[in-house]
């Protein structure tokens, strides 16, 4: 048996980035981009206008207010997305629409809301004084070209789209998605929505599992339930082997008489670099390595499962994708916590703001089949091996599950 801390040195010395493909912006949702994102041009990209209104020479409008309003020639229309090839000289104005360029001799806007006349013209009276590069939008001031928009390995969500697009990108290049086998096993599964028999469970984790590897960015291509049977194992697992960078199973792994999973696998010439680790819940872990493909077997117990998961498979799945990890937080206890002696102990748990501080709480709920510990929970929280139970005010390491938040 290992401890935590040697377990996750061994993974890390066996997780490769998967490689970069080019998506269209259209589904790049989601994805994790391999590039850095760079301003192609200025933003704004030219001078225009912030304001229906009237590009003016400011010095012309000097003094003009409601009751000595200025009188200024128009001498055209530019709207947003014409060319704007008007010269404005003194004495003269153009009808200006928002984002529209500011025609050359220009060098203000008066809001429409500041003039009168426009319709009769040719003369418009302009009610307010303005100042040089009033109301127009300067070349650069938003952003310079060449500077970097977004950083390698930023997950696109809404604001980057809308900044990918701003900015002329069609396609981007991203990482592409690790591709998954997830499998559990036992002759005790049963699918929700059938009837249960005496001594029959619903598989669970496996909708863990899936939706787990979806939130990490991560694409589920192979499912199954199997049997307790090596023959059905095999089938299962030369398909994902021959596809997949990841396998990941649920059960089978400990030492029951039926627990094949871990034979199997050494049958199928995968490395074993470790099977045991010290921590509760989720002792039985098996990690190994075919080729590129890396294997993690976790307990079926469902919350070892899901813990197991989310400590050992998602930190990997974040790398393996070219995201930035998940830190560690430090809280304080708000009651005390049950240590194991020699053991690394995970429990869900809640953690909160309180006068400026991290405060956490552990789910009542200790047992390792005990899946609704994790209804309500928004964090994992970790003791280091210990004699005696951590009584509350003291600190604690938390894992704040990344979708949730703290409040
Ligand atoms: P095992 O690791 O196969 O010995 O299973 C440990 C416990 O987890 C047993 O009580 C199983 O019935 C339960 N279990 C195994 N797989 C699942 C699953 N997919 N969903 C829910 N419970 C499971
Ligand atoms: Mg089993």
């Amino acid at each position: 048996m290992i401890s935590v801390k040697e377990a996750r040195r061994i993974i890390d010395d066996h997780i490769s980035i998967v490689t970069q493909e080019k998506v269209s912006i259209n589904v790049a949702e989601g994805r994790v981009l391999a590039q850095d994102i760079v301003a192609s041009f200025p933003q704004p990209r030219f001078n225009n206008s912030a304001m229906d209104g009237f590009a003016v020479r400011a010095a012309d409008t000097k003094g003009a207010s409601k009751k000595n309003p200025v009188d200024l020639r128009m001498v055209g229309v530019v709207s947003a997305g014409s060319l704007g090839d008007i010269v404005v000289g003194p004495g003269q104005c153009a009808q200006c629409m928002t984002g529209a360029l500011i025609p050359e001799g220009a060098d203000a806007i008066v809001m429409v809301e500041s003039s009168s006349g426009y319709e009769s013209g040719p003369e418009v009276q302009m009610y307010t004084e303005v100042q040089e590069g009033q109301h127009i939008r300067r070349v650069g001031e938003e952003i310079q070209s060449g500077k970097v928009l977004i950083n390698d390995g930023s997950s696109i969500t809404t604001a980057e789209l809308g900044t990918l697009a701003t900015f002329g990108y069609k396609d981007v290049r991203v990482y592409r998605k690790p591709r998954l086998a997830i499998f559990a096993t036992g002759d005790e599964l049963v699918e929700p929505g059938n009837d249960l028999l005496p001594g029959q469970i619903y598989n669970s984790n496996l909708y863990v599992f899936e939706d787990l590897v979806r939130r990490a960015g991560a694409e589920v291509t192979l499912k199954s339930v199997i049997k307790d049977d090596q023959a059905s194992l095999k089938t299962f697992l030369t398909d994902a082997f021959y596809s997949c960078d990841m396998i990941i199973s649920s059960g089978g792994v400990s030492m029951g008489r039926f627990d094949y999973v871990r034979d199997v696998l050494m049958e199928l010439n995968v490395m074993e670099h470790f099977w045991r680790v010290a921590q509760k819940p989720g002792k039985p872990l098996f990690f190994g390595s075919r080729e590129k493909a890396l294997i993690f077997g976790l307990p079926g117990n469902p919350v070892s499962a899901f813990i197991g998961f989310m400590e050992y498979v998602w930190p990997v799945l974040e790398i393996m994708s070219g995201q930035s990890g998940s830190s560690t937080l430090s809280a304080v206890l708000d009651e005390s916590f049950p240590c194991e002696k020699e053991k690394t102990r995970y429990l869900f748990g809640n953690i909160w703001s309180e006068n400026g501080q991290l405060i956490c709480a552990p789910s009542k709920k200790v047992g390792s089949h005990m899946l609704t510990s994790s209804l309500k929970a928004n964090c994992i929280i970790i003791s280091e091996p210990g004699d005696k139970p951590l009584t509350k005010g003291s600190k604690i390491r938390v894992h704040l599950l990344p979708w949730k938040t703290i409040k």
